[in-house]
């Protein structure tokens, strides 16, 4: 692809910025009107309507949008009501707002229990029990089985069985009737062309697999980050547990946890081995295999009679990890990103003339789980994808001072209008990057867009001013800064408008 640098695109600009000539002339007094109206409508755009969408999607009764409950099917009701009664119309060929996709998701009943048992070694804490606070020490599995397990704690580092990198978190292990402690992620941490081939082995589907069928009987991931990226096994219990929880079982065996990772990533080898402490896990938990989840796709039909069967995309995910024990809002992620579509879309649906090609906003289903909104979306496409323009993915756009457009370097000529309109209007610092392989599993909807060969941007905030609480259940709508909000809106706005009336771009091209 051939990439030109934004800001030299900028000074070629031919046409108007936010109004394109629509025809060939158009008189003066004409123009002058139109870019009123669109600056009327750009001023309509406000915080408080924001802030309220993302304040509704975080509220108890959605559970925290864990695609394939109930609630989430609520929310993308809630939703596809907005924007139906803005005038957006749905995508889908049967005129439904919903595109479906298999979605089994697991109700997590209560929090459950785990319980150390104290030997006095290593840990100076003395012996007993201790009883792990949630959601301060813990969290339950997402998808764990229910019921209880016991037994040793072991641990066995990513979990990957990979012969052919000649790597074994297993090899001279028994893990029968065990409970693993174990870091996500692979122990290959550069992006080259090497990180690939553990690609496979990054999945957290691949490591319970493994420990499964190694006989394990539980699991105990380190990191508190809520995670339903997960597979339910019948009989495997799991649940998250604290740095802090991790570091006293490790200690026993007078192995410190925090140097322990690094350990294996520097040299690519295996740190595994049995701490010596016996640890119980109790979840409560009831599955649902058979359930589906849905994107909500709706559009604003292009005004140009040819340039209308071309579209913009953009994109955010509904979803968010769901009611844990308790509400994880997902308020920063991704209601925020959610929230912002919903402005652009309603300030667009708005004007009296529409874009000249037609926009398409997305709210990915299923992204927590494993991406399938966006998989859904690009192996079984509502639009084609030779006619896509441009995919815009927003994810966690809410907190911070400004804005990095990913990708925008790749895609010069959509992404100008972008920065046009935050030099005119916004003012706020603003980055863009050239889009770069990923070596890695992808992990938001715009990659998996990238992937499958849209022109794709991510759209993120810069300058966090508010602690970020990633898949924890602090992250409610007090982590927001609705300022910024209100610009992602009025950006996505006015870019999304001067790039669907800029009749010197053409799909597939920067
Ligand atoms: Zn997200």
């Amino acid at each position: 692809m051939n990439i030109l640098e934004p800001r030299k695109y900028i000074r070629g600009f031919v046409v108007g910025m936010v109004v394109a000539l629509q025809t060939g002339q158009v008189c003066a007094q004409e123009r002058v009107e139109r870019e009123e109206k669109v600056m009327e409508v750009f001023h309509t755009i406000s915080s408080h309507d924001l802030l309220g969408y993302a304040a509704e999607l975080s509220a108890p009764r959605y559970r925290g949008r864990l695609s394939g409950s109930p609630e989430y099917q609520a929310a993308a009701e809630y939703v596809a009501g907005l924007l139906g009664g803005w005038g957006l119309r749905p995508v889908m060929a049967d005129s439904s707002w919903y595109q479906w996709f298999p979605n089994a998701w697991t109700e997590v009943v209560e929090p459950g229990k785990v319980l150390l048992r104290r030997t006095g070694k290593g840990t100076g804490k003395g012996t007993g029990i201790r009883k792990l606070d949630f959601p301060a020490d813990f969290y339950p599995g997402a998808n764990s089985a229910s019921g209880k397990v016991t037994g040793e704690v072991v641990y066995a580092g990513f979990g990957i069985t990979a012969p052919e990198l000649g790597y074994d978190d297993y090899a001279g292990l028994d893990v029968k009737g065990k409970i693993l402690l174990m870091e996500p992620g692979v122990p290959y941490t550069a992006n080259d062309p090497a990180l690939a081939a553990w690609e496979p082995y990054s999945y957290h589907r691949y490591k319970f697999r493994r420990a499964q069928e190694l006989g394990a009987a539980g699991l105990l991931y380190t990191g508190l980050t809520a995670n339903p990226n997960t597979s339910y096994l019948e009989g495997f219990v799991y649940a998250h547990i604290s740095e802090e929880v991790a570091s006293e079982l490790t200690a026993a065996a007078g192995r410190e946890f925090s140097s322990l990772k690094k350990e294996i990533t520097s040299g690519l080898k295996p740190a595994s081995f049995a701490t010596g402490r016996e640890v119980s896990i109790t979840a409560k938990t009831r599955h649902f295999a058979g359930s589906r989840g849905c994107n909500v796709v709706a559009m604003i039909g292009g005004s140009d009679p040819v340039l209308k069967e071309e579209a913009i995309i953009v994109g955010a995910h509904l979803d968010a990890v769901g009611h844990q024990g308790t509400l994880f809002p997902g308020a920063l992620d991704n209601a925020s990103g959610v929230a912002d579509l919903l402005g652009a879309a309603q300030a667009l649906a708005s004007l009296p003339e529409k874009p000249a090609r037609s926009v398409i906003f997305v709210f990915f289903g299923g992204e927590e789980c494993g991406l399938y909104g966006s998989l859904a979306s690009t192996t079984d496409p509502w639009w084609p994808r030779e006619k896509v323009l441009a995919m815009i993915n927003l994810d966690m756009v809410g907190n911070g001072t400004g804005f990095f457009l990913q990708g925008g370097d790749s895609w010069g000529g959509v992404a100008a209008h972008f920065i046009k309109s935050n030099e005119d209007f916004l003012h706020r610092p603003f980055r863009s990057s050239e889009n770069r392989p990923s070596y890695g599993r992808p992990r938001s909807d715009g990659a998996v867009f990238l992937k499958a060969g849209y022109p794709t941007m991510n759209l993120w905030t810069t300058g966090t001013v508010k602690p970020v609480y990633y898949h924890q259940p602090l992250d409610d709508i007090h982590g927001l800064t609705p300022e910024i909000m209100e610009d992602a809106a009025k950006l996505i706005y006015l870019g999304v408008l001067g790039a669907a009336n800029d009749r010197t771009l053409r799909p597939g091209l920067p």
